[in-house]
C-alpha cells in the first residue's frame, strides 16, 4: 500500500509516462473527485478522476504548502 499523498492547488507532479511534448512535470490546478492538470512545458490541460490521477503520479516535485516540504530552495 502506498501512503496518501495530499495533492494541493500549485502542486507540481511528474508523471510515470512522458507527454508527447516531452515534458513529465504537471501543475495541479484543481484537486477534488477529478484533478485538472497543466503540462508546464506546452500547456495543456487535463481532467482525470482522482484514482487514475493517482495511478499516473510518480512522484511530487514541488508542494504548494510549505509545511509538506522538509527541503527549501531559498536560492534568489
Ligand atoms: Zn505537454
Amino acid at each position: 500500500m502506498m501512503p496518501t499523498v495530499r495533492y494541493s492547488l500549485g502542486d507540481v507532479v511528474r508523471m510515470k509516462k512522458q507527454h508527447p511534448c516531452g515534458s513529465f512535470e504537471w501543475e495541479i490546478l484543481r484537486v477534488g473527485m477529478d484533478f485538472r492538470i497543466r503540462c508546464l512545458k506546452c500547456g495543456r490541460m487535463v481532467m482525470l478522476p482522482r484514482p487514475k490521477f493517482e495511478k499516473s503520479v510518480k512522484a511530487l516535485v514541488k508542494s504548494a504548502i510549505p509545511e509538506a516540504t522538509t527541503v527549501q530552495n531559498s536560492s534568489q
